[in-house]
């Protein structure tokens, strides 16, 4: 028999579908979705980190896919979470801040949800921090609020408990155990494994209080940023490691909820160090050197254990044999300041707390040790894992999915610009309200409660230290992203913020630590 070359032909229809029906559809696969809170990509080894090692981080690295330009939609703790659940931009899923009183709408559409309704198991364990109770899990165990380094009270649907130890170590206790006591373990699964750490006060785990005692970090080049040639915004923050750091961030005291024993180890490591310090007298740039050093050793110390305990779940999934068909995914709520422009913290469209770690290892899918520097975001988190678990995609997400990406290495259709916004002013570390657009090349911001901008070219100053807005050479690029910036806010439905700005914000800002001898 002659088959027609056509291919509507009856026959190579029918053979075709016989042949589709005769293999086993593939399971969906599960999803690990391991959440770290403020870690920048620059404490990664598999990002370049020059200042430490993160041995399992690094194992998905080498197993999986790195995004190098994952950007987050609002840089901060509550926003960022809700963008993850929603795909939606904060106007959209209403959490635009952390102001005290606002909470998450957990009644909104969610990709957990979604997954849960198509036959997921679901499950969320660690930092949660949306101010109403987890909806679309199945099981969860969450810290309440922030919740602290040390000894945490653990939410579940029934009660709250309070368990002893160190929280990033138990977090990961909580998830091995569910891991191994699924109630139905022939369903695929999402679990939301999200810590605490490396959130700021920094405080290390009973495993690493002598970790990087013996290294010395050198000032990052902007550390003195003297925040000229840009708009006020900058000069006006307070977030500064030499002057915003206060006595617990910097281990002058220790933390106030330890056990003895807790407490013990802690002054054994922290007490002969303080005592050097004070017997030093260090006083200006000496002492902010000093500083420097305490805060990196801290945060560092705090990434550590998280990537130890990363390394005890990768390890789980190997064993059990998991690995085979589970995505394992490695992010955090935004990034982070490791000093550049003198600063810790986030919220800034400056590209250290615009960007976000995205490493996917999906075995048998992404190639291993691929990088890929699109532009994405954790808009497209959600619409990823939906797609990915075969659950459409709701119009109204408006992230991408990563699919394409994850398969191909390369999506033609992921956007070519992003628009960011931040709205928590007055606030923490006085951060005026801005929004702007990100090409691959130049960033565009616009502080409206100022009416002032900022232009950079980040080919020219990839530290961000010059804006160029105004000049007569950046007239073009400056006019078509204004356009863009329109269009974007268009696009994703963006109301004005006419929310009144006090005429003295910013007046309640604590001041730091300022060495022993001013006490
Ligand atoms: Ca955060």
């Amino acid at each position: 028999m002659k088959l027609s070359r056509s291919p509507l032909s009856p026959w190579l229809f029918a053979l075709l579908a016989i042949a589709a029906c005769s293999t086993e559809p593939a399971p969906p696969p599960n999803i690990v979705f391991i959440f770290a809170d403020d870690h920048a990509s620059a404490a990664i080894s598999a990002y370049g980190s020059t200042v430490n090692r993160t041995p399992n981080i690094d194992r998905l690295a080498a197993d999986g896919m790195v995004f190098e330009n994952c950007l987050v939609t609002n840089s901060l703790c509550g926003p960022s979470r809700a963008t993850v659940l929603t795909g939606k931009y904060s106007h959209m899923n209403g959490l635009i801040d952390n102001e005290s009183g606002t909470q998450f709408d957990g009644s909104q559409q969610t990709f957990p949800k979604l997954l849960q309704g198509a036959g997921y198991e679901t499950a969320v364990i660690g930092k949660w921090h949306l101010g109403s109770a987890p909806t679309g899990f199945d099981y969860f165990k969450v810290l309440i609020g922030q919740g602290p380094y040390y000894n945490p009270p653990i939410g579940s649907v029934t009660d709250t408990t309070k368990i002893e130890g160190y929280t990033t170590d138990i977090l990961t206790d909580l998830t091995l155990d569910w891991l191994k006591g699924r109630k139905d373990p022939a369903k695929p699964f999402l679990l939301m494994y999200q810590h605490k750490a490396p959130h700021r006060n920094w405080q290390p785990g009973p495993d690493h209080l002598d970790s990087f005692e013996d290294q010395e970090f050198e000032l990052p080049p902007t550390f003195y940023d003297d925040y000229s040639n840009r708009s006020s915004a900058a000069a006006q923050a307070n977030m500064r490691v030499d002057n915003n750091l206060n006595a617990n961030d910097l281990k002058i005291t220790p933390p106030r909820n330890l056990t003895p024993e807790q407490l013990a180890r802690w002054n054994a490591a922290y007490e002969p160090r303080n005592e050097a310090l004070k017997a030093a007298g260090l006083t200006g740039k000496e002492l902010d050197q000093w500083k420097y050093n305490r805060y990196m050793r801290d945060y560092l110390r705090a990434v550590q254990s998280v990537d130890d305990n990363v390394g005890r779940v990768l390890d789980y999934l190997d064993e059990s044999g998991l690995a085979e068909n589970t995505i394992v995914v490695y992010s955090s709520d935004q990034g982070w300041y490791l000093g550049e422009h003198g600063w810790f913290d986030k919220r800034w469209m400056y590209e250290q707390s615009l960007h976000t770690p995205l490493i996917v290892r999906w075995p048998g899918t992404v190639p291993e040790g691929v990088r890929n520097a699109d532009i994405v975001s954790n808009l497209d988190f959600a619409p990823t894992f939906l797609e990915l678990a075969g659950v459409p995609v709701p119009d109204d997400m408006q992230g991408q999915s990563l699919l394409t990406t994850l398969r191909d290495g390369h999506d033609p259709n992921m956007r070519a610009d992003f628009y960011y916004q931040y709205y928590e002013f007055p606030a923490s570390h006085c951060v005026r309200r801005h929004y702007g657009v990100r090409t691959d090349r130049y960033k565009l911001i616009y502080f409206y409660g100022i009416d002032e901008w900022e232009l950079f070219d980040l080919q020219t100053d990839p530290d961000e230290l010059n804006s160029v807005y105004g000049t007569p050479e950046m007239a073009d690029i400056e006019a078509g992203l204004k356009v863009r910036l329109t269009e974007l806010r268009e696009q994703y439905q963006v109301p004005e913020d006419t929310r009144p700005i006090p005429s003295e914000p910013c007046t309640s800002d604590a001041e730091g630590w300022d060495g022993y001898d001013a006490e």
